[in-house]
């Protein structure tokens, strides 16, 4: 098996993109492994955070490394709350706190349009000049009233308007087959499969 350090710590995450390396020969550890520190994330881009982990990962561990980033994007805010998803609330970082400032920055708004997005980066080395990049969106609308129990983050309050479902009342396979993260992901293996 090919070893390759995973910069994230996220148990999730870990089983998802360790399930879909495997058949490649491709052994996926989480960067806590290894005891990489936490990697600044100073960017207002996605891609540059992203980037920014994979090589960190790949610095301090001499393995190849692959990186991911997401949030979600509301046209009527400009794309906020974007890179600053997790923390839109400040710290201590809350999924409840952030669903509610989300619903009171677009009380009153007619436009609900939001996507969720993800970038995946996989670097050989720390100065690797050609990052492998996958990207995905999943579009939907956000309601005032949270629905469903399933998911994490912002999903109580994000409709797919054509399931007239919120990601929380999907299944875990069902969410996977059309979330950014999953787009991102199956988009990256293919460009990995490419490579060789
Ligand atoms: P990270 O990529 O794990 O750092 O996620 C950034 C933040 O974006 C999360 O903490 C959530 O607030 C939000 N987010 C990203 N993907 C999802 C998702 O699939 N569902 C709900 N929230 C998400």
């Amino acid at each position: 098996m090919r070893k390759i350090v995973i910069a994230s710590n996220n148990p999730g995450k870990l089983r998802e993109i360790g399930q879909m390396l495997a058949p490649m020969g491709i052994e996926a550890l989480p960067q806590g492994t290894f005891g990489v520190p936490d990697c600044p994330e100073p960017h207002v881009t996605f891609i540059e955070n992203c980037i920014a982990k994979a090589r960190h990962a790949a610095a301090h561990t001499g393995l190849p490394a692959l990186a991911d980033d997401s949030g979600i994007c509301v046209d009527a805010l400009n794309g906020a709350p974007g890179v600053y998803s997790a923390r839109y609330a400040g710290e201590p970082r809350s999924d409840a706190r952030n669903n509610q400032k989300l619903v009171e920055a677009l009380r009153g708004e007619t436009n609900r349009r939001a996507h969720y997005y993800c970038v995946m980066v996989y670097v050989r080395y720390p100065d690797d000049p050609e990052p492998v990049i996958a990207e995905g969106a999943w579009h939907g609308e956000i309601i005032e009233e949270p629905r469903g129990v399933g998911g994490f983050g912002y999903d109580p309050h994000f409709l797919l308007p054509e399931l007239g479902r919120t990601g929380a009342e999907l299944t875990a396979e069902e969410k996977n087959a059309i979330s950014h993260r999953g787009q991102a992901l199956r988009t990256l293996v293919e460009k990995l499969k490419a490579l060789g």
